[in-house]
Formats: C-alpha cells, structure tokens, sequence
C-alpha cells in the first residue's frame, strides 16, 4: 500500500464536534479512536501527518462573550479545550502504535512540549504524527485558522478539512434539498461565495502559500486514505 499517496505531508484540521461522535458534549472515545485508525492508514501510506483539532465539543470564546464576558479570557479557555482533545487523539494514536507528540502553541511543558516551527518539521521528518494545541495561541482566531498557518509552516502539500459530508455544498445539505455539491473550487470562488467551510483568513492564508484545500467526510471510515490516493469523494480547492 505504501508510496500510493497523491500527497506527502499534510495538515489534517478536524473539529472538536467530530470528537464528540452523538454525544452532546465532550470527547467519545470510540470517535477518537476511530480518527486515530483513519490517520495510522495514511502513515502506513508513508504520508506524514500533521494534525489541528479544535475545541467546540468543549467551549467556544464567543459563549463567553455572548453572556457579557471577557471575550480573551473565553478564547483562552476554548484553547485549552483544543489542549484536552489533542491530548484525547494522541492517546488513541499512542495506544495503536502511533508515535505522535502534541506541540501546543502556548507552554504547558507538564503536558506537552511547546510548538516552534523547527521542532514540528523535525519530528515529521522522523515519521510522527504531530499534533497542534492550542491553536495559534492568539485570542480571536479560529483553528481553521491555526490549521491553515501550520500547514504553512510545515510545508505541507495540502490541508484536509474533515467535515460533516463529503465537500463543499452551495448550501448546507443537510437543510436544502437542492444543495449543490463541487468536485473542485478556486480559493477565490470560497471566498467570493461565501462559501462556509472554513473562515475567511483560514482560506485567504491558505491561497496566498498556495496550498490546496481538500474537503471531505471525516465520518466516512477509511476516507482519509481514500482521498489520499485521489479517491473518494471531496472537494478539491485550488488555484
Ligand atoms: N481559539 C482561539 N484562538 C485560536 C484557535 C482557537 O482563541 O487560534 C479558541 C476560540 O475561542 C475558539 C475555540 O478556541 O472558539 C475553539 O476553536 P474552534 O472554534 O476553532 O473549534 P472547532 O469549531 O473547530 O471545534
């Protein structure tokens, strides 16, 4: 199976929801687990995998903010909910054989090492999974945003959007019938449309280094090493 890969290092962003499997709330094992066996086939692929989880399963800056609050310290908290499932996955990687370290954007050395440019490209070299806490540490942006600035900073060939379905719609289709699903987009359809499948500085950042996008069902087992090889479905975005 190994050297079948259309790609050799990419920067896989999946959201926190995705852990929560139909949970209201939280991590399900089982989903993480099973998210852990998606990224073991893309390394038996020889694709080296870099991984951005975000923290919606736990807490979100603007729930903060929308009561009133701090809106920093609300982000500060949605990161380190981002800490707890990087932590979460790096678990289930570990317990299957997956060499994998998280590096977090904002030193918490008990728990993890810190993230620098160096390290992340050094430990993919070597064949780790690396997984990037915290976002970009920085209050009031995303982990799209964060996943599409370390898909930059380690050179990746392109960033995977795991989603709830298999690409990008005209609309969301799980509300309208007559959604329209993309084989491939610009950059600038993404962002000329609208189009909400990641936010704007995750797609604006991504276009200007040249990377593509690839969108595809997270929940589809065995997707990843599908799309991998040029298979399966999803939406492709390039210039
Ligand atoms: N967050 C932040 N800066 C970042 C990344 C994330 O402040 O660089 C905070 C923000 O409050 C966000 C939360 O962490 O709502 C969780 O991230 P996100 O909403 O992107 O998670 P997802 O929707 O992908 O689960």
């Amino acid at each position: 199976m190994a050297g079948s890969a259309v790609y050799k290092r990419v920067l896989l962003k999946a959201s926190g929801e995705a852990l929560m499997g139909d949970q209201g709330f939280g991590i399900d094992v089982a989903v993480a687990d099973r998210i852990a066996s998606d990224i073991a086939e893309a390394r038996a692929l020889g694709v080296e995998v870099g991984v951005v989880i975000g923290g919606g399963n736990i807490f979100r800056g603007v729930a903060v903010a929308s009561k009133g609050g701090d809106r920093v310290t609300g982000d500060h908290m949605g990161m380190l909910a981002t800490v707890i499932n990087s932590l979460a996955l790096r678990t289930s990687l570990v317990k299957i054989g997956i060499d994998t370290v998280v590096l977090s954007a904002v030193a918490m050395p008990e728990f993890c090492e810190t993230f620098s440019q160096r390290l992340a490209t050094a430990y993919m070299d070597m064949g780790k999974v690396v997984i990037f806490a915290g976002g970009t540490g920085n209050p009031f942006f995303t982990t799209d945003s964060a996943a599409a600035l370390r898909a930059a900073e380690i050179g990746a060939d392109a960033l995977f959007k795991g989603t709830q379905v298999d690409g990008i719609y005209s609309a969301d289709p799980k509300k309208d019938p007559n959604a329209v699903r993309f084989d491939h987009l610009s950059h600038k359809d993404v962002l000329d449309r609208g189009l909400a499948v990641m936010d704007t500085t995750a797609v604006a950042l991504a276009r200007e280094n040249n990377i593509p996008i690839i969108v595809y069902s997270i929940h589809e087992k065995g997707g990843f090493a599908e799309v991998l090889q040029g298979r399966g479905r999803a939406t492709v975005v390039s210039d």
